[in-house]
């Protein structure tokens, strides 16, 4: 166990936050200090084919130990933190035999991890947590999907007498600001489908995620003199009010959970002569996601229709963007992926946790990409702030599920490379 816990505690003590305001990638210099480590140590468990590109992708291969053909599969994982919270200094503590009690995180600021409020932690009751000292994130969001990778590759390299296939590992920067898949080389990766470790609570398996849209809004108001503006002023910011009022009440971010879509209003600026409106759509269904930007397009289509003659023109226009797509539209067709790892993980004693995600992931751009990617659990909870814990027994977990499906990848009862590759076009 202190061989994970080492690991993992010198991933997190290197300050690895991205920041969505810069334009470079890596976004931050620093992300090159973990990765350049990162490559030393694939490099001294004895992978093979390290390489790291200018933009700080880490690519390895495990080669295959088996003659038959088995598909190459990977592994994926980010090793940037949030900018949401700070990542600098990073101090973990660890708190061995967990009493169920609550956790003081930090004596001097009165920070306690309290399961009153965190009912997760009574799942892990006699287990390790490694937690913060509630100054800083830890950064098991996802330096513990590093860590689980890196010790299952030491490990199948050691253990010889476990059939794999060929294996990939893939760490990207930036996930955090939502550009980890942007500049990953799909084709060098070279992997017929691939996981990301980087999900929350030990079983979680994820397939499905919202397909997203943006749509920015502008209204056109006209200003004249308050006291002499009968039937001649419009007021932008009153229109932009119409607008929200057409939007369903029921379907915003705080009323909805599960397969339940979304139109969440996140930003509203204005004055009379012109206010802009920003917004997000969400749905896991495909058809349902359609017609709630349909609907956009008709609540504008309504107001431009009332105020045509006075105004003379469009007094809203819409501008909706497509962000990314449920990723099951790209698994479905090659479900035993999903299938493999259910199985590795009942197999060593895990309750699967299959739940469809209220966001999006790396793998979902992936899998749009060519390399169908579902999502496993790294075991962390609380990601983004200073209440962040991780159980080891939870990673160590992990490092069990890649194992196993390195192993059950190579036996053949999953070898459907060519299917796989047919679905793919
Ligand atoms: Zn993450």
């Amino acid at each position: 166990m202190q061989h994970i816990i080492d690991r993992f505690i010198s991933y997190v003590t290197i300050d690895t936050e991205s920041d969505a305001s810069s334009e470079t990638t890596p976004s931050t210099a620093k992300q090159w200090d973990l990765a350049n480590k990162l490559v030393e140590e694939l490099k001294a468990i004895g992978m093979q084919d390290v390489t790291i590109d200018k933009k700080a992708y880490i690519m390895a291969t495990l080669p295959s130990n088996v003659l038959h053909e088995v598909p190459t599969i990977g592994f994926i994982s980010h090793f940037d933190t949030t900018p949401d919270f700070t990542g600098f200094n990073v101090k973990p503590q660890i708190v061995p035999n967990y009493d169920g009690k609550d956790i003081v995180l930090n004596a001097e600021q009165n920070i306690i991890l309290s399961p009153n409020y965190f009912k997760d932690l009574l799942l892990y009751k006699g287990q390790t947590l490694i937690t913060t000292d509630g100054t800083t994130l830890l950064g098991a969001d996802d330096k513990a999907g590093i860590t689980e990778i890196i010790t299952a590759m030491e490990f199948l390299i050691k253990n010889p007498e476990i059939k794999h296939g060929k294996i990939r590992v893939g760490f990207t920067p930036d996930e955090e600001i939502g550009r980890g898949a942007h500049h990953f080389d799909v084709e060098k990766f070279g992997a017929e489908w691939a996981y990301t470790m980087d999900g929350s609570q030990i079983g979680e398996l994820e397939y499905e995620n919202f397909n997203a849209a943006g749509a920015k809004i502008i209204f056109k108001g006209k200003s004249v003199h308050p006291g002499y503006a009968k039937g001649k002023m419009i007021n932008s910011m009153l229109i932009a009010n119409d607008f929200i009022s057409e939007l369903p009440s029921d379907e915003t971010p705080e009323t909805t959970k599960g397969y339940e879509g979304f139109f969440h209003v996140h930003h509203l600026t204005g004055s009379i002569e012109e206010t802009v409106l920003e917004l997000i759509i969400r749905d896991h269904n495909k058809k349902k996601f359609e017609k709630r930007k349909e609907l956009i397009e008709k609540i504008t289509r309504k107001i431009n229709k009332k105020f045509a003659k006075q105004f003379g023109a469009d007094i809203v226009t819409a501008e909706i963007k497509d962000q990314y797509y449920n990723m099951k539209e790209k698994v479905t067709p090659v479900k035993h992926i999903v299938d493999i790892a259910e199985k590795a993980m009942r197999e060593i004693g895990i309750k699967p946790l299959i739940k469809p995600i209220r966001g999006g992931t790396d793998g979902s751009q992936l899998s749009y990409k060519g390399l169908p990617c579902p999502n496993i659990f790294a075991g962390g909870h609380n990601f983004h702030g200073k209440y962040e814990y991780v159980p080891v027994e939870s990673m160590q977990k992990a490092v069990e599920v890649i194992v196993k499906i390195a192993e059950l990848t190579a036996i053949g009862d999953y070898v459907k490379t060519e299917e796989t590759a047919k679905n793919k076009k």
